[in-house]
């Protein structure tokens, strides 16, 4: 369903990403997964449209997106720093791109308060951003990406910030919506339980190269190389 074909990319002539091919079936879960500056984020950017890969080809439902704005590549976005809108409430982050697409008030309504529910921020409708917590701030972030059902989700770390607990919990919503909503779902994390818990497939990555690919039973059976042992290793 997204293809990434040929994939390079450089800054101040260190090559980040090596040639990098990886493809993802249509409502399937891949978790990109590695440690701090392999290129994870890098290569989601370049998904969303918002980096500009040297050479390489992206794909998405089989159509070239390679120079399609982001806007355009109907991908949902949840990155690390999770900008909220500050002069809207809750609800009004979270409806924001339904009003964008001119839907119908009530099945706004609708949908902003299902959503509101599902990732527990019931009582806070009315709250500003400055108003939540950092884990709820997040929360309003993913369910304002959610609500439009997008079909291709890129995640960039969305839950890092979250206390264990909650972490747990959202990571279970995530997955449920995601099969729910029949949604392509990237995940970039460096957190080994977490992409053992939710994937489909781990595409692990060394440096800007893929260090290995597969189902997350057999990466943890089967590491492919020292690298790859080394760092699910440490899977506990
Ligand atoms: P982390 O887990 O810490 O978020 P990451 O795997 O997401 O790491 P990237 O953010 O993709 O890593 O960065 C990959 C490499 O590219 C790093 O060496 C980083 O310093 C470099 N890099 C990323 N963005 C830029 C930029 N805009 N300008 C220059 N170098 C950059
Ligand atoms: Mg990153």
């Amino acid at each position: 369903y997204v293809t990434i074909e040929n994939i390079n990319k450089s800054f101040n002539d260190q090559q980040v990403l090596h040639n990098l091919n990886l493809a993802f079936e249509e409502g399937e879960f891949v978790t990109l997964l590695g440690p701090s500056g392999c290129g994870k984020s890098t290569l989601l950017r370049i998904l969303a449209g918002l980096t500009t890969p040297e050479a390489g080809i992206i794909k998405i439902d089989g159509k070239d997106v390679t120079n399609v704005k982001p806007k355009d590549r109907k991908v949902g976005m949840v990155f690390q720093s999770y900008a909220l809108f500050p002069n809207m409430t809750v609800e009004e982050n979270i409806a924001f791109g339904l009003k964008m697409q001119k839907m119908n008030k009530e099945v706004i309504a609708k949908k902003v308060s299902r959503m509101i529910e599902l990732v527990e921020l019931k009582g806070k409708e009315k709250a500003y951003p400055r108003e939540l917590s950092g884990g709820q701030q997040q929360r309003v972030a993913l369910a304002r990406s959610l609500v439009t059902e997008p079909k291709v989700l890129l995640l960039d770390e969305p839950l890092s910030a979250l206390d264990a607990q909650i972490r747990k919990n959202l990571q279970k919503l995530l997955r449920s919506l995601q099969q729910e909503l029949n949604m392509t779902t990237v995940l970039v994390t460096h957190d080994q339980e977490e992409a053992m818990a939710v994937s489909d497939r781990i595409y692990i990555l060394n440096a800007g190269h893929i260090a290995q690919e597969g189902k997350p039973h057999d990466i943890y059976t089967r590491p492919a190389n020292e690298f790859v042992a080394r760092f699910i290793g440490n899977y506990n």
